[in-house]
């Protein structure tokens, strides 16, 4: 495939127009300074050649418009279109964060209702929407929990992750300037309660805690657990950004956690991209609210209005209020949905990875066999030993239709395969993937070189990822060989 700068004629156009009938007078005027020295080399195309480039593009490319996408933690559900048509309103997108706030009401009500709703869900009642990313909600958390002990004098450095947590939260843990230490799981994949009971001392300023955890397995005993932390004085973080599976049947608020963020990319339908733009948003007990970041939105008698006066508040984490257009998109979701739509999401989450865990445990190895919430983890590790490594098995599922899903992750599990078919998938979409997985388990024992070869229909073969992630080249190079 031919991209548009390759195609590129010199004069062809994408659009004609009557001959002007103004002369150049306006541009001459312009000084100098302000003026292109040097043509902008665009490629020239006409307007279906343009189309057909994009929409190639776009094809060449792996999305959730185009097929089943079963990335654990990524929660990778359709994202309905009408949160596209009531975000590009153009009462939302004209507007500017700087203007008056009396001519923004709207966009104001808006994140104070999403902010309620957010709240109705956690069960905990202050809300930042500033953060644009679940690890940037992870810092602002840590941000909060270091002031909130210093306020109160204490001096406490350690934030307890289990093993079984997000790969960012220890991360975010070291950025922050606490150190982090692990607790281990148990046998059931759950947090070790004796451990925990052990490392929790008054040096420990939160337990961060993934729940559902990476093994997809609620914290069945998260109320010792909260007891355990709160005795000693410390917090409770919950990593919200699996909360796909707990709509409207936990509040976390309910379960001891004292702050939670939650990824409205993931659980409130707002596009994955890039790495953003996202939605990181922070609920937090009433005690924790002082210090959240700064403006918050307050309702008033006169109107809603953004509130500076937070003595207390750790500043700012991001330009102006975070991604405002996210947050149509989130509300247009929940407005969609009403309360008991909100449960069905959970709800049909959970039945859907369940059906997938049953349908595929005889083929390959089950580490933790419970109920699973909205996600679970295979093993590849019976296939490892035939010769045929996780990696294998996850190029194959591309030649067959499916984006793979997390591999390798969570690090507790041997040749991990992370598998969420989030709610939004048919029966006969999951029916397809188990079939797919079945065959490749089929191959494994009979044909094993396909496997090590695949993928072989896909624009790209194997890449070679740890060059891709050091090289990084993201510019066309066509500009450099024409000069
Ligand atoms: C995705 C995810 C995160 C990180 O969210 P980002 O928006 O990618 O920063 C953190 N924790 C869990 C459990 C996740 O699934």
């Amino acid at each position: 495939m031919k991209t548009m700068f390759e195609i590129s004629k010199p004069g062809r156009k994408a659009f004609t127009l009557p001959s002007k009938d103004v002369n150049g007078e306006l541009i001459e005027s312009l000084p100098h300074r302000f003026r292109r020295g040097k043509t902008l080399r665009l490629p020239e195309v006409s307007e279906v050649d343009a189309v057909r480039h994009w929409t190639n593009l776009s094809q060449r490319n792996y999305h959730i418009d185009k097929g089943f996408y079963p990335l654990g933690s990524c929660t990778m559900k359709y994202n309905p279109k009408i949160n596209e048509e009531t975000a590009i309103l153009s009462g939302f997108t004209e507007i500017h964060p700087l203007q008056t706030e009396s001519f923004v009401q709207g966009a104001l009500e808006i994140m104070y209702e999403l902010g309620n709703m957010m709240s109705e869900i956690t069960g905990l009642p202050a809300v930042s929407f500033q953060p644009v990313a679940g690890a940037h909600g992870e810092i602002t958390g840590l941000m909060l929990t270091r002031t909130f002990f210093e306020s109160k004098g204490e001096n406490r450095e350690i934030v307890l992750v289990p093993d079984s947590s997000h790969g960012t939260n220890p991360a975010s843990t070291t950025l922050s300037g606490f150190k982090s230490v692990k607790v281990s799981s148990n046998e059931r994949g759950l947090v070790n309660i004796d451990e925990l009971e052990e490392k929790m001392d008054d040096g420990v300023a939160l337990l961060m805690l993934t729940n559902p955890n990476t093994l997809g397995l609620f914290e069945s005993e998260i109320k010792i657990i909260s007891e355990i932390v709160h005795r000693k004085g410390g917090l409770i973080y919950l990593d919200g950004a699996n909360l796909n599976a707990l709509l409207g049947i936990v509040k976390p608020g309910e379960t001891g956690v004292d702050i939670v963020h939650l990824n409205l990319h993931k659980t409130f339908s707002t596009p994955h991209g890039g790495g953003g733009p996202g939605g990181g948003g922070l609920c937090v007990r009433d005690d924790i609210a002082p210090f959240l970041p700064i403006p918050v939105v307050k309702k008033r008698k006169s109107g809603y209005e953004l509130d500076y006066n937070l003595p207390r508040s750790i500043g700012k984490i991001h330009s102006f209020y975070g991604n405002f257009n996210v947050l149509v998109k989130a509300y247009t979701y929940l407005l969609m949905l009403g309360s008991n739509g909100l449960r069905r999401v959970s709800e049909n989450a959970i039945i859907n990875a369940n059906y997938l865990k049953e349908s595929l445990r005889e083929d390959y190895e089950l580490p933790y066999k419970q109920h699973a919430m909205h996600e679970f983890v295979l093993s590849g590790s019976r296939q490892k030993n035939l010769g045929v490594k996780t990696l294998d098995i996850a190029k194959r599922l591309l030649d067959l239709g499916f984006h793979a899903p997390t591999v390798y992750f969570p690090l507790i599990v041997q040749e991990a395969l992370m598998i969420e078919p989030t709610e939004t998938e048919s029966k006969e979409t999951l029916d397809a993937f188990i079939s797919a997985m079945k065959k490749i388990a089929d191959e494994v024992k009979n044909e094993p070189e396909t496997l090590k070869n695949a993928p072989v229909t896909t624009p790209v073969r194997r890449l070679d990822e740890v060059k891709a992630a050091r090289e990084l080249k993201v510019r066309h190079t066509w500009e450099k060989e024409n000069e």
